[in-house]
């Protein structure tokens, strides 16, 4: 067990936004978060990445309580978050983003910026995270005229040059084309085997994403856990359909075993079209 939340509950004022949740992350997973708007998600987030103190059960990571501990401590100890909203510095390079974050997390911030991007560490560890996310080609574009897909890519990838062992993705596709969202994926998927992520917590929109890539679904609704299991067993609960997943449309073409060019499964860390796989970690390399 990686990550584990008790009995959460979390009230502002007198509103109950978590009544009573709790779930664990599972070496090797991909787990999706998802409800309607207002069912806790953010809240969720927020108490899981230590934001957010629970008024009342724990959040265990490694075993250690990380109840309100704090963005820093939290990244130390090996979790690293990406947000739904571009968090990226548009004045800097693609480059300068991931030097900042190798920075951060080489623990070199006493000395200016300047001298700190010559350190070869920094340089070599950007560069690297750079060509997992292959951006390697526009390190020296500055983040703000990325298109919108590779500024979510950026976002995604600083979260990675932090090297944690699990990540939490807040809408890591939102904003692009569905053509867009796949290749973000993709590379994301293929990213956290290249440096063997224990776990990945995603909370998403787009039921195409989460079907397509999760191993379990976590289904909120008005603060509860409504449903945790697979795709396929939330898929087949009419009442979660109901309230929470909706209507999905056909399966992407790329999902689909006729559509892929690659003979690669799109899903290598588990979902609707996967074989039960071993942990990220065994399959990485
Ligand atoms: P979601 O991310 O699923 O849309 P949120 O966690 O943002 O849900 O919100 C859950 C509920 O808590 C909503 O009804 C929201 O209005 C309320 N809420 C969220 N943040 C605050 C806050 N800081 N103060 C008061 N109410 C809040």
């Amino acid at each position: 067990m990686i990550l584990e939340a008790l009995d959460i509950r979390k009230l502002y004022g007198a509103y109950v936004a978590l009544d009573g949740v709790s779930l664990s992350i599972r070496e090797g997973e991909f787990v999706s978060i998802i409800g309607p708007n207002g069912a806790g998600k953010s809240t969720l987030i927020n108490v899981l990445t230590g934001v957010l103190q629970p008024s009342a059960g724990s959040v265990r990571f490694k075993g250690k309580d990380i109840g309100g501990i704090g963005t820093v401590a939290l990244t130390r100890l090996g979790m690293a978050r990406s947000f739904q909203l571009v968090q990226i510095f548009p004045e800097l390079t693609v480059l300068e983003t991931l030097q900042a974050a190798a920075i951060s997390r080489l623990g070199r911030g006493a000395r200016l910026f300047t001298s700190l991007a010559g350190d070869s560490q920094v340089q070599a560890d950007a560069l690297e995270v750079a060509s997992l996310f292959g951006l390697s080609g526009k390190a020296h574009a500055l983040a703000r005229e990325l298109p919108q897909g590779d500024k979510k890519l950026l976002d995604v990838a600083s979260a990675f040059a932090l090297r944690p062992e699990i990540i939490l993705l807040d809408e890591p596709t939102s904003g692009v084309s569905t053509a867009d969202k796949h290749a973000i994926m993709e590379i994301l998927v293929g990213a956290a085997k290249r440096i063997g992520l224990r776990a990945i917590i995603q909370v998403e929109h787009d039921m195409d994403i989460v079907f397509g890539y999760s191993d379990r679904i976590i289904a909120l609704h008005q603060g509860k856990v409504l449903a945790d299991a697979t795709p396929a067993e939330i898929e087949a609960d009419a009442k979660v359909v109901d309230m929470v997943v909706g209507r999905r449309r056909a399966p992407h073409p790329a999902l689909s075993p006729e559509g892929r060019g690659n003979p690669e499964p799109p899903t290598p860390l588990g979902g609707e079209n996967a074989e039960p796989s071993p942990p990220m970690g065994e399959r990485a390399g």
